[in-house]
């Protein structure tokens, strides 16, 4: 079984009658050889830890946390008091997702345990979607781990023909794919087809084509905590439009191969050199020096 491309995913779940999830489980158990229960065994694992890196993120972080380069806290909580307020603009559930994303990054950057999904600074945006998912739908965790195998087999074609990080591609392809493969994972738990998942990730990626790598003082904190929550809902909205009836109009696949070349053609200092965007602003420098300077003491 060879699954190179988004045309050849489709091709095999039309041939076999398969759903996405199936096809990522079948290409799963040849690729690692493998028992069905096993794939599952172990997305259960990983299901549960992304969900515990929820809660810790959200819980108050005066309780032994500490994040490396101080930018932010609590954020994951502020949401969540932000909601019981009932003002939020876009809904509970819009907000909520936003909150399970910055608190899954709290964690990463208090180096704790967390989930590549598929980098460490994109890990709040596949664990937010696919919880916002169960508790939308009332789906239990093996629709959450058929979510995740959808992701997986969207984010193992971007890896082969594009590229998952942010020094290779921008951030687009950091955030940008962690967005793609969770809206293509909540439209699959949605019971959209495996073309619908393909048109949610295309839409996706093409809203946040361009998207340049600017860690300010190298750390994975700004703007990066802040893109991982408003990932989730670019995700989630494309999953939207495509369960309205939306198509997306290029294929799949050449919207990876588009993202690819804009990466290419980024310069070094918007590739995670903190040469450019916002670590280039007199702000981030000024934090920057701080930052060092005390590390140098
Ligand atoms: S700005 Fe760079 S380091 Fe931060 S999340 Fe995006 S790709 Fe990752």
């Amino acid at each position: 079984m060879n699954i190179k491309s988004g045309e050849d995913l489709l091709r095999l779940c039309a041939e076999e009658g398969l759903s996405l999830s199936e096809a990522a489980c079948k290409y799963e158990m040849k690729k690692n050889d493998v028992t069905k229960e096993e794939v599952y065994e172990k997305m259960l694992f990983t299901y549960a830890q992304m969900k515990k890196s929820i809660q810790e993120g959200m819980k108050k972080k005066d309780s032994g946390y500490e994040i490396r380069g101080k930018m932010f806290k609590d954020y994951g909580m502020l949401m969540d008091e932000y909601i019981a307020t009932k003002n939020a603009f876009l809904g509970e559930r819009a907000a909520r997702a936003v909150a399970y994303a910055v608190s899954v990054m709290e964690v990463n950057c208090s180096m704790g345990r967390v989930v590549a999904s598929p980098t460490a600074g994109s890990c709040g945006v596949l664990p937010a979607a696919i919880l916002s998912a169960c508790e939308t739908y009332e789906l239990d965790d093996k629709k959450a781990v058929e979510g995740l195998l959808a992701a997986g087999i969207v984010g193992a074609i971007i890896a082969r023909n594009a590229s998952l990080s942010g020094a290779r591609g921008g951030c687009q392809a950091e955030i940008g794919s962690a967005s793609a493969m969770a809206a293509a994972a909540v439209v699959h738990m949605a019971e959209g087809t495996p073309k619908m998942s393909l048109d949610a990730a295309s839409i996706t990626f093409k809203n946040i084509m361009g998207l340049v790598c600017d860690p300010v003082a190298g750390l994975v904190e700004i703007p990066c905590v802040k893109r991982n929550g408003l990932g989730v809902l670019n995700a989630l909205m494309s999953a939207d439009m495509v369960l309205a009836g939306i198509e997306s109009i290029i294929p799949f696949d050449e919207v990876v191969s588009a993202m690819d070349k804009v990466g290419r053609q980024m310069p070094e200092s918007l590739r995670e050199t903190s040469g450019g965007g916002i670590a280039d602003t007199p702000t981030a420098r000024k934090i920057e020096k701080e930052i060092y300077k005390k590390d140098w003491d």
